[in-house]
């Protein structure tokens, strides 16, 4: 941990106990928007399995990829990267060339991380790959597990997954207890690795950037370059102040954050999730009925009404009721429909659902956020433009208020919006959802990407041709 803290000293990082939560990363320094707080390769990572021959194996980067002849079960982008995971891939794939089809089968992404972080573990101790003071496995050993926390249940499929990793290695030592433990490590450590876009592409263990501890309102953000993990400041954070991220989707009640938190064993006590009831009934609740009134409804068992906290409305139990039921029915068409494919009449039912919806929710609400996020994907599919750009306007201000003013759901959704305008030939309005996504994804992001550099010029294309079309107007006149 000493050399640990050495190396994070050169970061202006440190390591500290902090009460209730455990270890954290701590700035000892100002840090501002848009600064790289740290980076860090995965010590293992695998490509999830829809992502598998997508993804190339070692960098993550969705280039030409080719089969490893060996295996043939592991890809990568070029012989660069072949040739630097082949110290720990010719174990690897001496292993997985010995198994029986369907003991291939039963390899699933997290057990083949496994194999991967075992081997790399071994390669290490025998002093084949170096290790670095950021890159050892007394930081994995470090992490907690939770074991004692865990269900019978849990612990059971463990041993079994560990008892797989022991099969699939036989020629390295393996302790199943600590085997086992290490499986529950990842549970609550491990980080899915996604792409510009936040596209899930797999999955990866970063010892040290899992020492930064979870807020729902978050002084900074995890994204990633190919494999490569970036913890980027998304405000100021001044010396002393903890360094947080997000483990989870935040645009969601304080119920369903701690909810998703469960697998990470801590009760968040953040300022949002302290003080959230009015917010929760607007992202969750029902809406008063009187359309000029935005008071939400609150059940009135012995009266069998919900009255609004607002204007002291009663509305009768049964007439919310069935417009309750008459959206499940219509939203259970919906989402069969959209199972089925047939995107013209999908857009249909969900417009449907979208106007039930309206009804019964605040115009901010959860639900009918995720309907229009569906309208917008429905459309764009349909390649009706104009279609997809209303909903995706939309959802533009309900991400403001979800979402903090710098986060990458945010400067997507602009991203998105400036896109479909572009296409539309409006050009005045592309290149402000294309700045708006610059101002964001240039700080969560970094200004270097292959992805962000796309999105500058991108603006710089709609700057010069907003520039003409004005020059040619004032020509006119
Ligand atoms: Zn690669
Ligand atoms: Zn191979
Ligand atoms: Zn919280
Ligand atoms: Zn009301």
């Amino acid at each position: 941990m000493e050399a640990l803290r050495r190396a994070l000293s050169d970061r202006c990082l440190t390591v500290s106990w902090l009460p209730g939560k455990g270890r954290g990363l701590v700035a000892t320094r100002d840090f501002f928007p848009g600064d790289a707080i740290i980076n860090e390769d995965a010590y293992a990572s695998s490509p999830s399995k829809s992502s598998t021959g997508s993804v190339c194996d070692g960098c993550f980067a969705s280039a030409k990829l080719k089969k490893c002849s060996g295996c043939r079960m592991v890809w990568y982008c070029g012989s660069a990267c072949q040739k630097s995971e082949w110290k720990l891939h010719q174990l690897e794939c001496r292993a997985l060339a010995m198994l029986s089809d369907d003991r291939k089968k039963m390899l699933t992404p997290t057990i083949k991380l496994v194999v991967r972080l075992v081997l790399r573990r071994k390669l290490q101790n025998d002093w084949v790959i170096p290790t670095t003071e950021t890159d050892n496995y007394d930081l994995v050993d470090a992490l907690v597990s939770h074991m004692s926390s865990l269900e019978e249940k849990q612990l059971v499929l463990y041993a079994q997954m560990a008892n797989l990793v022991k099969v699939v290695l036989p020629f390295v030592e393996i302790d199943l207890k600590e085997m086992t433990e290490i499986f529950s490590k990842l549970s609550c450590n491990a980080h899915t690795i996604c792409d510009s876009e936040l596209r899930p592409l797999g999955t990866g263990l970063y010892p040290v950037i899992s020492i930064i501890n979870h807020s729902c309102v978050p002084n900074s953000v995890l994204v990633f370059e190919g494999q490569n993990a970036f913890v980027r400041a998304v405000e100021r954070i001044h010396k002393g102040e903890e360094v947080v991220i997000s483990y989870i989707e935040t645009a969601a009640t304080s119920k369903t954050r701690q909810n998703d938190l469960r697998q990470y064993f801590f009760t968040c006590s953040c300022l949002r999730c302290s003080q959230d009831l009015k917010e929760d009934a607007i992202l969750e609740g029902f809406k008063c009925v009187d359309y000029t009134c935005d008071g939400f409804l609150l059940p009135c068992v012995e009266k069998k009404t919900f009255t609004c906290h607002r204007c002291g409305t009663d509305w009768d139990e049964h007439k919310i009721k069935n417009l309750i039921s008459e959206l499940e029915q219509m939203c259970g068409k919906a989402t069969a429909s959209l199972s089925a494919g047939n995107p013209s009449e999908t857009s249909l039912l969900y417009r449907n659902v979208e106007q039930l919806e309206l009804k019964l929710y605040h115009c901010d609400s959860i639900k009918l956020l995720r309907t229009r996020e569906t309208l917008l994907k429905i459309y764009m599919e349909l390649n009706d433009w104009r279609g997809a750009l209303r909903y995706c306007k939309l959802t533009i201000p309900v991400y403001q208020r979800l979402y903090q003013s710098i986060h990458p759901m945010l400067g997507l959704q602009h991203y998105t919006c400036g896109k479909l305008e572009w296409l539309l030939e409006e050009t005045e309005d592309a290149l402000k959802s294309f700045t708006a996504a610059v101002d964001i994804l240039g700080i969560t992001h970094g200004t270097s990407t292959p992805f962000i550099k796309e999105l500058i010029s991108r603006a710089d294309e709609a700057r010069a041709e907003a520039a003409y079309k004005q020059s040619n107007e004032d020509s006119k006149s």
